[in-house]
């Protein structure tokens, strides 16, 4: 990994950490919210093995919905599932499903995806 692509790595991160205070917390945003699992299987191109994850958010944890990428090379990337999770609470949903690319500029265009499954419990 050269310099470069060290500093973009560094801005990037400064960034999500500011995304992060800007969000606030979940239970600032949806205090109806007790927890949110997000179950997933990050795939990454040219490695035939998907890896499963798990991320959870509690009242406590920033209501930023984003998961990284993990993939070498990918400095901007992620998974933003904001748009997915705040429209799930908005209408009292439980569980969802789908799937999702990473959106940053990685070795090569579709170098990562996550299918995921979304449950929220509600208190
Ligand atoms: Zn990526």
């Amino acid at each position: 990994m050269n310099n470069n692509t060290n500093s973009r790595k560094n801005a990037a991160r400064t960034e999500r950490l500011q995304q992060r205070a800007d969000a606030g917390f979940v239970a600032t945003h949806f205090p109806e919210v007790e927890s949110i699992a997000i179950n997933m299987m990050y795939n990454q191109k040219g490695i035939a093995k998907s890896l499963p994850r798990v991320v959870n958010f509690f009242p406590g944890s920033y209501a930023l919905f984003r998961v990284d990428c993990l993939s070498k090379g990918c400095a901007d990337g992620g998974f933003d599932l904001n748009q997915v999770i705040t429209s799930m609470i908005r209408s009292r949903r439980k569980a969802a499903k789908g799937e999702i690319s990473c959106e940053g500029n990685g070795p090569s265009p579709d170098h990562s995806s996550i299918v995921y499954e979304v449950d929220i419990q509600y208190t």
